[in-house]
């Protein structure tokens, strides 16, 4: 049977953005984001990571640094899966410089991630803190939820109207997505 899923973007949302391309290394997970992952899953969502890490291909990290620290995310967290998109059209590394269809605004990593566990799209969402996760999330065809814990409304790109507004990913889970999914365990 199909599983719906929570696609959350990483920086800003499961760790703090303190720099346009935080070195991996450096990535500071928030407190709440393990609660939240858990309830996640007692809701029955999935909850799968789908990130830009432009990082590798302007070689400011490599992709096994990369790695690593999702790896030491993923375990903090409990989250399902990383979807990674290491390119950038500009970069410095040749393997990773082009235009994907991965990178979001694009919805490649969801469809991905959809494909690789049969996700029923209709009752997903994508959380994000930038106009290009809500954008990939519409471009997918799913719900989309701005937090405000990342750069927030007042470091959107571009024009971008999600679905959901909260705070950081505590609120969305906690209120929203426990109220829709009416359950109260
Ligand atoms: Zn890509």
């Amino acid at each position: 049977m199909k599983r719906p899923a929570v696609f959350l973007d990483r920086d800003g949302v499961l760790t703090v953005e303190n720099l346009k391309i935080t070195p991996p290394d450096k990535t500071e997970i928030f407190d709440y984001a393990k609660d939240c992952v858990d309830r996640i899953h007692q809701l029955g969502y999935l909850a799968i990571v789908v990130t830009n890490q432009e990082g590798v291909a302007k070689g400011i990290f490599s992709m096994d640094e990369l790695t690593e620290a999702n790896k030491r995310m993923t375990d903090a967290t409990g989250v399902d899966d990383v979807f990674v998109c290491p390119h950038h059209p500009d970069g410095m590394v040749r393997e990773y410089t082009c235009i994907c269809d991965c990178r979001k605004p694009k919805p490649g990593l969801i469809m991905q991630a959809a494909r690789k566990y049969d996700v029923d799209l209709d009752r997903s969402y994508m959380v994000g803190d930038r106009a290009g996760d809500i954008l990939a999330g519409q471009n997918a065809g799913i719900r989309t939820v701005l937090v405000d814990s990342g750069y927030g409304k007042a470091r959107l790109e571009q024009e971008a109207e999600a679905d959901y507004y909260c705070s950081d990913l505590r609120d969305f889970v906690f209120n929203i997505l426990t109220d829709q999914t009416g359950e109260n365990k």
